[in-house]
């Protein structure tokens, strides 16, 4: 049996954010229905043809899951645990929005197996929350994070932005510390991007979006690694922190290149050498199910050249680094032969490290990824 992840995309939210890109849809009760049964026959196909595969974690998200009710999330679980042998003390992950999920439907949850909730907070800080269209404002984030400490998840991330237009460091550190009075578990915190086709991207165009400037971002990253590190957090990817033992395993299963299922629609898997991507579209989504087939938009075969790429971008993203003798296991080759000319340029650039096995960014390097990964394309 070969150990591996799922991603289940629910495509609903209450309502657009002005930055998001993400494939979500206006939740409405009888499209909710169609789009479970289509995923129910999609969890059955994928069961046929991985049938020799065990679940090690899941991760619902979105959109909004809890856009769903607690009994529509519980007959997920139960629907993937018919189809996939699940392991014991598996992960099992559930994003949330403030403004959804009551106490009725985190019990539910809860006692359906997910035991990790990730609340998509963003800011405490209502000026902030309104102008990133968020439905939720600060006093509905801390009841939510109350409610589901109290219904028993000892296992919590709150997801944050910053810079964002507008905001001070003085701002984003006011979120810091509020978010670490809470004490969670674990926190991820996402740079805004401005995507295309987003309010936000018009905005831009039109001069309205004036973005935060280089410096001003640099900064407020290094306020939070300083922040959290102080306050016990280990900073153990470019944009996570966790308390001791309990970094995020399925985003870890992405970062050390192991094999994931991915359901929903948009949603992507990649197992052997395959990579797909389902369709983005719903109504097709449910249509190709309906059909007993599967929605895949895209399947792509990697080469062995483009597997040591992501190996090498995804793995430098985790700051204990890209192990070598791990390169040299899955590959048959050396790791510092086949990219000997880009590391040495940016070891003396100081974007990496060479600390015994393992290969990593500086901190100089984690604020410049983009920049270092480019390199690593063959
Ligand atoms: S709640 Fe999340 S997925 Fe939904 S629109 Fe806002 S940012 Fe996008």
């Amino acid at each position: 049996m070969e150990s591996c992840g799922l991603y289940i995309h629910i495509p609903f939210c209450l309502r657009k954010c002005n930055y998001c890109d993400f494939i979500s849809f206006e939740y409405k009760k009888e499209l909710a229905e169609e789009f479970l049964l289509a995923l129910f026959s999609e969890l059955s196909l994928l069961s046929q043809e991985y049938d020799q595969t065990i679940l090690e974690t899941i991760y619902l998200g979105g959109g909004t899951p809890t856009c769903l009710s607690g009994e529509e999330l519980a007959r997920i679980i139960e629907g993937v645990k018919e189809h996939f042998p699940v392991k014991e003390g598996a992960e099992i992950t559930c994003e949330m929005n403030p403004a959804t999920g009551v106490e009725k439907d985190l019990k539910i949850m809860r006692e359906a197996g997910i035991n990790r909730i990730s609340i998509g907070v963003q800011a405490f800080d209502d000026r902030i929350l309104q102008y990133l269209g968020r439905v939720h404002n600060l006093s509905e984030a801390l009841k939510t994070y109350y409610t589901v400490r109290e219904v028993g998840f000892d296992n919590i991330n709150l997801d944050l932005i910053f810079a964002i237009p507008g905001q001070t460091r003085k701002d984003w550190q006011d979120s810091l510390e509020i978010a670490l009075k809470l004490n969670p578990e674990h926190l991820s915190l996402y740079n805004l991007k401005i995507e295309e086709n987003t309010p936000f991207y018009y905005d831009y165009l039109n001069g309205k979006l004036k973005p935060v400037d280089e410096d001003t971002e640099y900064w407020m990253y290094q306020d939070a690694i300083n922040t959290l590190k102080n306050a016990g957090f280990e900073h153990y990817e470019i944009s996570n922190f966790a308390r001791p033992g309990y970094a995020s395993r399925h985003n870890l299963g992405y970062w050390h290149y192991k094999p994931y299922l991915g359901v929903g629609p948009g949603a992507h898997g990649f197992f052997g050498s395959l990579r797909y991507q389902n369709t983005d579209d719903l109504e097709e989504y449910i249509s190709c199910l309906t059909r007993n087939k599967l929605p895949r938009q895209e399947e792509l075969h990697l080469t062995c050249k483009d597997q040591m790429e992501e190996f090498v971008i995804m793995g430098l993203r985790v700051l204990e680094g890209v192990s070598l003798d791990e390169f040299r296991k899955r590959f048959g080759e050396s790791l510092l032969e086949i990219y000997g000319t880009q590391i040495k340029k940016l070891i003396k650039l100081g974007l990496l490290n060479l600390k015994g096995n393992y290969l990593a960014l500086t901190e100089k390097g984690l604020f410049l990824g983009n920049e270092v990964f480019a390199e690593f394309l063959l």
